[in-house]
């Protein structure tokens, strides 16, 4: 049995198919001879090995030409099992040929048929037309009628296939008419005659028959062309290509038949189209895993950030974890800190010394569960969620994907964020996540994934319980100093392009600029100061001519725009009520000053300033225990007013930490004696006035001698975090931990 494959060609039993020698020579065959026996498979997609349509047909050599085409004899319609790559065929047996339209009325349906098309063809111009017509009119049967049109018609390769799979005449029949009509107004566009008997008929086959032409055209264009291909033909590649796991490939595919049908304009052909751009511009394949250099690795990063030995420290041994267990990721790292000190852009510097990619998606004012996860494609406007838009932006599978401002997701209504992320976290659950908008899984198993936080306290629990905490403490004085010089002002000579040598700032501008421009534990508003004065400097080297600008101290203003801001630094005055504390603010540390004053009354309380409710707590715990310290002075409370205001200037955090200095600032006033103000302090008390830990503690030392602070009170289990803060800062403190507030009391009100 010879085997032939054919393509684009529409044969039924009872018909003679003519193959040319070119159609016969693309294949591997051997030379055929009258009376040989055949089996015709139908390919599903020209120069494509291997796919076919689950039925044939037999046939029998009836005529071999000399110049090597052949014709065939159809015989049987045969249902194809398999065909396995030497191209043998398993058939599983005859398909049966219905006919299940009356003889009669068949007969009359066919002739009125082939008439009306007769008509049509005779009226095509250059007498081609009328050639056909009349090869047509003696044919008999439907099948030999559908044949012998069908090439006709314009018909696609699939169109052909559902005439051949159709069980009945009847079926066949309204196929072959269908495509009749379609081809008959496609004559009469051409020929503008419009009849206007059945108006929206009509205009349903025009526009059937305008996009078939537009179709076929477009195919001719392809095989002219196949360099500018359409772009369904391009989707379908990309799918082939793309490497995507079976149930993804399964639903693009579906997506795909039903863009097709569809057709370019119809309703849902835009969303389709984007799923399918979407879904095939992800990365389904592993990549290798790459060897991780830790000497590079670390040279990059302190190459590119000052300072931050801990964080550098730690980002190693995470990386030597990786090489060691030969994974793409590890445990999950969440960089603390205040804004600008550098958390996202040393993941920028993780992702260039693992050679990774590099995608950051910002979380912060992420509400709905749908950002994370995606909406469900039954929306108008649905979108994949920020993960898997972040995939496809980065275009690989193991990127280093940092989850910014992890601190500021909310809950509402629509759906927790959080519980998303936690699925997008779990290594357990991470490698099968299915966004909403894609509704089959991915792998995220190898990207490594870094958060970023200004602080842990909106952090929901289970979310933090993932990952590992590494704090940024924000930077000295003098750690600025250095990054300003080093890179900072660098970078802005580069992105102003100011040529080495010619614009230079002294340490003593750079520490101005720190000291009266700045407020900030990072060094955001120092880069932003730096390139402008960078700018200026520009205007100053092209304008004036200026060969070299060096900025001092003396001549700073000249380019900087903004006044100065004004720390609070320790007052002067010492009035009973008034003490130092020292919070911690989204900036960084500052210090604060807690006022308290008894006014005329009964015992009323009154609370002004930037008070959250855990410091109206706090004002509570602080009252009942200066009560009891000083049983002697209680009445006050109940025969005047108390008033405690803290100055907004410093919109602490709400927090515990004020604990310690409202108990002072009432101990000081209800004992009427001031408190230096060379003294701060932070801690959180208790009912029994013991003095508990707080959080924040380098950045609120920092603070406390930039504002001229000598002596502080800590609580003692916060000594250990002693370590974290800087020399410099600790060498111009005088810290005294303490474990009860009495101990505090004791020394500043003796
Ligand atoms: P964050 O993410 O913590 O808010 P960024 O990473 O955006 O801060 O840092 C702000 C800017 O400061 C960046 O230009 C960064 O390169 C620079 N920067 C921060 N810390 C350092 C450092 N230690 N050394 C050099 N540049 C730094």
């Amino acid at each position: 049995m010879i085997i032939i494959p054919i393509y684009n060609s529409l044969v039924l039993p009872n018909t003679t198919i003519n193959l040319s020698k070119e159609s016969l020579d693309s294949i591997e065959l051997p030379e055929l001879h009258i009376n040989d026996e055949v089996i015709l498979l139908l390919k599903r997609q020209n120069g494509r090995p291997g796919r076919f349509y689950p039925i044939g047909f037999s046939g029998t050599v009836v005529l071999v030409e000399p110049d090597g085409s052949v014709s065939i004899e159809v015989l049987e319609r045969l249902d194809i099992e398999e065909v396995d790559l030497q191209n043998q065929v398993v058939a599983s047996g005859i398909r049966a040929e219905l006919s299940d339209v009356p003889q009669e009325e068949s007969e009359k349906k066919l002739a009125a048929l082939k008439k009306q098309m007769i008509t049509a063809l005779s009226k095509l111009q250059n007498g081609g037309g009328y050639t056909v017509a009349m090869y047509l009119a003696p044919l008999n049967t439907w099948n030999k009628l559908i044949v012998a049109s069908a090439p006709y018609m314009n018909m696609s390769n699939e169109e052909k296939y559902d005439i051949m799979a159709a069980d009945t005449d009847s079926e066949r029949i309204e196929k072959i008419t269908r495509a009749i009509q379609e081809f008959l107004t496609v004559f009469e566009v051409a020929q503008e005659a419009s009849e206007d008997s059945n108006e929206s008929y009509q205009k349903l086959y025009r526009e059937n028959a305008l996009r078939k032409q537009i179709s076929f055209l477009q195919k001719q264009l392809d095989d002219l062309h196949p360099e500018d291909k359409s772009q369904l033909q391009i989707l379908e590649e990309k799918i082939e290509k793309s490497g995507m796991n079976e149930t993804a490939r399964k639903e693009a595919d579906k997506v795909l038949r039903r863009l097709k049908s569809e057709g370019q304009d119809g309703h849902e052909s835009g969303m389709l189209y984007d799923y399918l751009d979407f879904v095939t511009g992800l990365d389904w394949r592993k990549n290798v895993i790459g060897k991780i250099n830790l000497k590079k690795a670390e040279k990059i990063l302190d190459r590119e950030h000052y300072g931050l030995k801990k964080v550098k420290k730690r980002i190693i041994e995470q990386l030597a974890v990786m090489s060691l267990s030969k994974k793409q990721s590890g445990s999950i790292l969440l960089f603390v800190g205040a804004p600008g000190t550098g958390k996202t852009s040393i993941a920028h510097s993780i992702a260039e010394a693992l050679g990774r990619e590099y995608v950051r998606i910002s979380l912060g004012g992420v509400r709905d569960e749908a950002d994370i996860r995606g909406h469900r494609r039954t929306y108008i406007g649905a979108m994949p969620g920020r993960i898997m838009d972040g995939m496809k932006k980065c275009g690989t599978s193991n990127p280093v994907m940092v989850l910014d401002e992890i601190d500021k997701l909310s809950v509402s209504y629509n759906g927790d964020p959080a519980s998303a992320l936690l699925e997008v976290l779990d290594p357990e659950q991470n490698n099968t996540f299915t966004d909403h908008y894609m509704n089959v899984p991915y792998d995220l198993s190898d990207v490594m994934f870094l958060c970023t936080a200004n602080s842990l306290d909106t952090i929901p629990a289970p979310l933090l319980d993932r990952m590992e905490v590494i704090q940024f403490n924000g930077y000295t004085p003098l750690e600025k100093v250095q990054i300003g010089k080093k890179h900072l002002l660098e970078k802005a000579k580069k992105k102003h392009g100011i040529p080495e040598g010619r614009l230079t700032v002294t340490d003593d501008a750079m520490q101005k600029i720190i000291r009266d421009y700045t407020m900030e534990g990072g060094v955001r508003g120092l880069k932003k100061q730096l390139d402008q004065l960078s700018r200026i400097a520009a205007v100053q080297l092209v304008k004036d001519k200026t060969q070299v600008i060096h900025v001092t101290a003396d001549n700073l203003t000249d380019f900087i725009e903004q006044r100065p801001i004004l720390h609070d630094s320790v007052q002067e005055t010492k009035v009973p009520g008034i003490v130092t504390g020292l919070a911690w603010t989204a900036v960084g540390g500052e210090i604060l000053f807690i006022e308290t004053m008894f006014t005329e009354g009964k015992g009323n309380l009154k609370i002004t300033g930037q008070l959250g409710d855990v410091m109206k707590e706090s004002v509570q715990i602080a009252i009942s225990l200066v009560k009891k310290l000083y049983p002697e002075k209680a009445e006050l409370f109940e025969t005047r007013d108390l008033h405690i205001h803290v100055p907004a200037g410093a919109t602490p955090k709400d927090g515990p930490s004020a604990g310690i200095t409202l108990t002072t600032a009432l101990a000081s006033l209800v004992n009427d004696r001031p408190v230096s103000p060379e003294y701060a302090m932070t801690g959180e008390v208790s009912l029994r006035g013991n003095v508990m830990p707080i959080g924040g503690l380098p950045e609120k030392l920092m603070a406390a001698q930039r504002a001229g602070v000598k002596t502080v009170f800590i609580p003692r289990e916060n000594e250990f975090d002693l370590r974290d803060v800087a020399p410099e800062v600790l060498q111009e403190l005088t810290v005294i931990p303490v474990h009860e507030v009495t101990e505090v009391l004791h020394t500043v009100l003796g």
